[in-house]
Order: structure tokens, then sequence, then C-alpha cells
């Protein structure tokens, strides 16, 4: 069996990014990292499902046992991704989605150079500025803090593969199905497509 597709997916908070993944993650052949964080849980959010939810303490004792494959500090808090699923289930031949911002994605793409990153767009900063507003999960003052660093984060969209605007989510989703479809179309990942026309002669 070939190895999965390590794909980076990166969105600022309000991109609508979460019903994305939900469409997405309805074709089995994806699987969503589980990543770990320092920050406290949203109304609804369980752990082991949406993050690990760690302590500082906790979360610097995985980084110093090489146990992320990447971290990074966002909003006052980290975020990282265990690395140890990540290689199993890429074994296991699924195609593995980190969503995560682009400090850590520029880490992967170093490590990984192999990766797929996918950066997904708003509108506009003041279409994800009312998205935030609108979903009501955070203070004024952290909706701030994050729609500035949306704007950091956007600039770094040119530093990916594909770029995704979600305007209107089914167009979003289709927009990522037509990047997968290419990627694998690729002649460095269509080896064994290739060697399959071969073989029936
Ligand atoms: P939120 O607090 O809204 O769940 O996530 C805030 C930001 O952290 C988002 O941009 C999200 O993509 C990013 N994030 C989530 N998990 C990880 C991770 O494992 N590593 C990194 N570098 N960023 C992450």
């Amino acid at each position: 069996m070939s190895k999965g597709r390590l794909i980076v997916f990166s969105a600022p908070s309000g991109c609508g990014k979460g019903t994305m993944l939900a469409e997405i993650l309805k074709d089995d052949s994806f699987y969503l990292s589980v990543s770990a964080t320092t920050r406290a849980p949203r109304e609804g959010e369980v752990d082991g499902e949406n993050y690990h939810f760690l302590t500082k303490e906790k979360f610097e004792e995985l980084i110093a046992n090489d146990g992320v494959l990447e971290y990074a500090k966002y909003c006052d808090n980290y975020y990282g991704t265990p690395l140890k699923p990540v290689e199993d289930y890429l074994n296991a031949g699924k195609n593995v989605i980190l969503e995560i911002e682009v400090q850590g994605a520029m880490k992967v793409k170093e490590r990984m150079p192999d990766a797929l990153m996918i950066f997904v767009l708003p509108p506009s900063v003041g279409e994800l500025r009312r998205r935030l507003e609108k979903r009501g999960t955070e203070s004024l003052e952290v909706i701030e803090k994050r729609v500035s660093a949306a704007s950091d984060e956007i600039k770094c969209a040119e530093k990916y593969d594909y770029v995704i605007v979600n305007d209107a989510l089914e167009d979003a989703v289709n927009d990522f199905k037509a990047v997968i479809k290419a990627e694998k179309q690729k002649t460095k990942y269509a080896g064994e497509l290739i060697d399959e026309v071969i073989k029936n002669a």
C-alpha cells in the first residue's frame, strides 16, 4: 500500500475551515490530526477529539521529548502536532490533514518538503471580522487579536502551493477536491498508476 499524503491546511480563524473540514472528512481516505494546545476548551469541545488540552508544563514536556512534528505560539497559547499518530496514519495510507497556523506550517514544509500546502482565504478581512463577531465565542479583545493575526497570516498565503477562497462552502470544498485530484495526477505521485497501465499489456 502506498503511503498517504501529508496535507497542511491553514486558514485564519473565522474562515469557515471547520465546516469545510467536516465536508472533506466525509471521505475516509482523509484523517484529521488532533493537535495539542494549552488554550482552554470552548463550550462543546471534547478533550482528545477537538484537541488534546494540556497544561503548559505537559506541553513543554512533549516538546522536550520530541513528541511534536511542529509547534507554535499563537495568541499566547501553545499549539502543536503530535508526531506519532501522523506517522502511523500516513503509513496506513491515509491522507493526513494538519489544520495548523502559518508558523507551524512553515516548519512542516522545512521538515517534510513533500507536504501539500493549502491556504484558505476569507472573501475579505472585513467579512472575517463579521464572522468572528457572529460566532460570538471570543471577547471583542480576542477578536481584534485574531483579526490582526489573520491579516498577518494572509500575507504568508503565497508561500503555500494553493489558495482556496471560502465564500460559498460548496465551491470551496469542490476546489479542495480539485486540488487533491490534480496532485494525484502529478507525475511525481502517479508511479502506481503508471505501473498499472504498463502491467495491463
Ligand atoms: P483555535 O484556537 O481557533 O482552535 O486555533 C487557533 C489557531 O491555531 C488556528 O489558526 C489553528 O489552525 C492553529 N492550530 C491548531 N492546531 C495547531 C497545531 O497543532 N499547530 C499549529 N502550529 N497551529 C495549530
